[in-house]
């Protein structure tokens, strides 16, 4: 079995094999701190989180690097609207992000790496530019010359903007030499923060600080960058351009990944349009297995729809699994293994290598939940018709599940055994001596006031069995 990745560079699902054996230097574009997240950044690092575990999984040694833009227009602009320096709005909302990314159960990164703690390193690249000729300096800043650069557009496969890319500013000035020059050192205005440099006194481009913050970390090349698809273009294919440039190598990154948008109830996530969601407010009203689970039910690289149906629906279909895994907990149990137990542990072993084979799969979630589904019939198939189970074969399947679920983020929550209150007791019991002296109309009336109150009754041969029906 080997793993394969779609490479937006080739266009094409390729074998994965690291730079360096197992190792992996991996990079995905973080944040801009001047804002909560919001869902669509919540399905990008989810879904990367998962590819993260999964290729630990899988036996590789990961280093995950992610950079916090904490200095850019966006920040100085609402710094101004609240009154505050860009610095104590981007510390503020830095805090913010990594409540959220703990919040939503992501685990994988190694390293944040903040912006302007590489300004020398910025500088060092903007340098390097300059001497080889692929920058130049005029009145406002240092500027690349993608005249100068023939590879340019070879991740996006073109060489201007379209509507779906995220622009977060354009560098206009009627002296650049092309129309695409972006800026790699800015001139500060007065009221804006700055660094010295041997130009003047400015502040990093937009593109710069990812390259400048991988090759102090990772070297000019490494294996895999990340991102949402809105940012291949300017933003990634400016890399490429910066960073190859500057060190004559070629791949600066051996695989690109990127992941597909969000809407929201059919449309893009807009303020404008009324439906942009925070991922806070989204945990309000869904936990973050529930939230995990909708990200994992589609591939990475497709769009998602969140709606409250889809996701009442998540949360069902994790019920049902949480179901299977209650029914395994709370059998009786014994110590012997029988014959049909021992065939029974191999077919686990099975479901976990067509999970492993779908997950090879350039990270197919979506068949790989698919999978977990047809184990979690064969458990309720194979139990149902047993009253017990040997210790290590409910061992192995509750392990199993477990495993696989936590590549995820799901199945992880520990199985309680559900109390009664006392009133509900009651009820039960009334209900029962009903039922002895055949008062049907007050058992029914009985057992309708408890499906109120969340309780499910099933009457089985071997007496009353309970349910508490789940939020
Ligand atoms: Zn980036």
């Amino acid at each position: 079995m080997t793993l394969k990745v779609f490479n937006t560079l080739t266009r094409k699902k390729e074998k994965f094999v690291p730079m360096h054996g197992k190792k992996v230097n991996m990079f995905v574009c973080g944040p801009t701190v001047y804002d909560y997240s919001h869902l669509g950044h919540a399905k990008t690092y989810v879904q990367f989180d998962i590819i993260v575990r999964y290729l630990r999984f899988r036996g590789f040694r990961v280093f995950y690097l992610q950079n916090i833009t904490d200095l850019d227009d966006k920040i100085i602009k609402r710094a101004k609207e609240n009154n505050e320096t860009p610095k104590s709005l981007a510390r503020r909302f830095e805090e913010e992000y990594y409540k959220d990314m703990k919040a939503l159960g992501i685990t994988s990164v190694d390293k944040y790496a903040r912006a302007t703690d590489y300004i020398k390193a910025i500088i060092k690249q903007v340098k390097a530019l300059l001497e080889k000729g692929y920058a130049y300096e005029i009145e406002d800043g240092i500027y690349y010359d993608l005249s100068k650069f023939k590879d340019y557009g070879k991740l996006s496969r073109r060489t201007t903007l379209e509507a779906e890319d995220a622009v977060t500013r354009i560098d206009d000035n009627i002296n650049k030499r092309n129309k695409g020059d972006f800026c790699l050192w800015k001139k500060s205005k007065p009221d804006e923060p700055k660094w010295d440099s041997p130009w003047f006194k400015g502040r990093p481009g937009w593109h710069i600080e990812d390259t400048a913050i991988t090759e102090s970390h990772f070297g000019p090349q490494y294996d895999i960058h990340g991102g949402a698809r809105d940012l291949i273009f300017p933003h990634h294919e400016a890399e490429i351009a910066q960073m190859e440039a500057k060190s004559g190598k070629k791949p600066f990154v051996k695989y690109w990944l990127h992941t597909g948008f969000l809407t929201v109830e059919g449309r893009k996530m807009a303020k404008s349009l009324g439906n942009f969601i925070t991922l806070r407010d989204a945990l309000k009203k869904h936990d973050t297995e529930t939230i995990r689970f909708f990200f994992a039910s589609t591939h990475y690289r497709n769009p998602i729809d969140f709606s409250q149906e889809n996701l009442e629906q998540s949360k069902k279909s994790l019920d049902r699994l949480y179901i299977t895994l209650e029914n395994v907990h709370f059998m009786r149990t014994v110590k012997k293994k029988t014959p049909q137990e021992k065939q029974f542990e191999m077919k686990l072993q099975k479901y976990k290598e067509k999970f492993i084979t779908a997950m090879d799969d350039d990270f197919n979630t979506r068949e790989a939940l698919k999978v977990i589904f047809k184990m979690s019939n064969e458990v309720n198939k194979f139990i149902s018709r047993r009253k017990e189970l040997s210790k290590g074969l409910k061992e192995k399947i509750l392990s199993t599940f477990k495993e696989l679920g936590i590549i995820f983020g799901i199945l992880q929550k520990k199985i309680k055994k559900e109390k009664l209150t006392k009133d509900v007791e009651k009820l039960i019991k009334e209900r029962e001596n009903a039922r002895k002296n055949k008062n049907w109309k007050t058992a029914d009336a009985i057992r309708e006031k408890l499906n109120k109150m969340g309780i499910l009754l099933e009457d089985t041969p071997e007496g009353i069995k309970w349910k508490i029906k789940r939020k």
